[in-house]
């Protein structure tokens, strides 16, 4: 059981410098770990920002957190899993605390520590470079840019025998948090009215997931036409260009709004944007030294409410198994927002998502 498997991993080691391939090496396994044989990891922001110092994780770090493939061993006290299953790979909770208790891990408690720390909680790490040198691990419970990942019982989700790695990998996070804050959090309703601020993976997941919940109107706003287009093809019914009409105010009224770009200008407009009693969720947050300026008489008066939702919130196990029953069915259509990467062309691939040449890139492993 307590073996140690070889590995390539992309590693992270300077801020906003490429990626450099290294030699790991994986394990012993604790107890409630396994390890996984990636075969696909996605791209996310948060691995962008990481990389670039912004994030504030110890370097050199494996980074990675929408990492999908088989399992190869697992530690002993795991019952859940055997080697051979394919599972996705997503965000670590602690599974003690309050939040997690009643069965809101997205809100746990210890996150941070457990998904941005750089190790496990007692500072030991699960992979060590071949030649010596120092890393970090661990980040979101996975560090999934190698070929190898160590992850937890509690953060690995089997996937169906017909869904590909490549479409499985981004449930772990950014397809998970668009579709978890519609379901989960906006507990968006047949007949419904939706606005989708920022039509990149996260709010092109959550134009999916509100046409999958019969929201009559699903309106998408974004700067870019490619993004605009697509979005109109998953279900949006609606299109605005923010870069043609600035005040966006024919988005208004809206009974939920959701803003995946983290801008505070563009947040202004989604509260503008809604109706009476109307919610807006924030998925994105906007540079740290930046206030919201909302206008407590228009929250009041309206009866509305604004959410902060980490990770789509709810359980990620419910909402990936929710996203993957739709895909089987064809209602959520992932290869519409998937471009594959061989694992090599890493730095390629984080430099199309930067510049949103691509939605979702997603690299295969050999
Ligand atoms: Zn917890
Ligand atoms: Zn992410």
């Amino acid at each position: 059981m307590n073996d140690c498997w070889r590995a390539a991993a992309a590693i992270a080691s300077d801020a906003g410098r490429e990626f450099e391939f290294g030699d790991i090496v994986a394990g012993p396994l604790r107890d409630d770990e396994v390890l996984v044989a990636v075969k696909a990891a996605g791209i996310c922001h948060t691995d962008m920002v990481a990389r670039d110092g912004l994030l504030g994780v110890p370097m050199p770090i494996v980074l990675g957190h929408e990492g999908a493939g088989i399992i190869q061993a697992v530690g002993q006290s795991v019952r859940s899993f055997a080697p051979g299953d394919r599972v996705v790979m997503s965000y670590l909770s602690c599974g003690e605390c309050r939040e997690c208790r009643v069965g809101v891990p997205a809100s746990c408690a210890r996150l941070p520590e457990l998904c941005f720390s750089g190790g496990r909680p007692d500072g030991s790490h699960a992979v060590q470079q071949q030649n010596g040198r120092a890393l970090h691990d661990r980040f979101f419970g996975q560090s999934s840019f190698a070929t190898l990942a160590v992850a937890n019982e509690r953060n690995v989700f089997h996937i169906p025998a017909d869904l590909p790695f490549e479409l499985a990998a981004p449930l772990g996070c950014g397809v998970m948090t668009g579709a978890g804050t519609i379901w989960n959090e906006l507990d968006v309703q047949a007949g419904s009215s939706v606005a989708v601020f920022g039509v990149g993976a996260v709010g092109l997941a959550a134009v999916m997931a509100a046409a999958a919940a019969g929201a009559e109107r699903i309106v998408a706003v974004d700067r870019l036409p490619t993004r605009i287009d697509l979005a109109l093809a998953l279900g949006a019914t609606q299109a605005v260009n923010a870069a043609q009409d600035a005040s966006v105010s024919c988005v208004r009224p809206v009974d939920h709004a959701i803003d995946t770009t983290g801008n505070i200008q563009v947040i202004g407009q989604a509260f503008a944007s809604l109706g009476q009693r109307g919610t807006l969720a924030l998925i994105a947050p906007p540079p740290p030294k930046q206030q919201l300026n909302v206008n407590a008489a228009d929250l009041i008066l309206g009866s509305r409410r604004m959410l902060g939702v980490i990770e789509g919130g709810g359980s990620a196990g419910g909402t990936i198994a929710h996203i993957a029953h739709l895909h089987s069915r064809g209602r959520f259509p992932l290869e519409r927002i998937v471009t594959r990467y061989d694992f090599s062309s890493i730095n390629q691939a984080m430099l199309d998502a930067e510049r949103g040449k691509v939605i979702k890139a997603v690299m295969c492993m050999p």
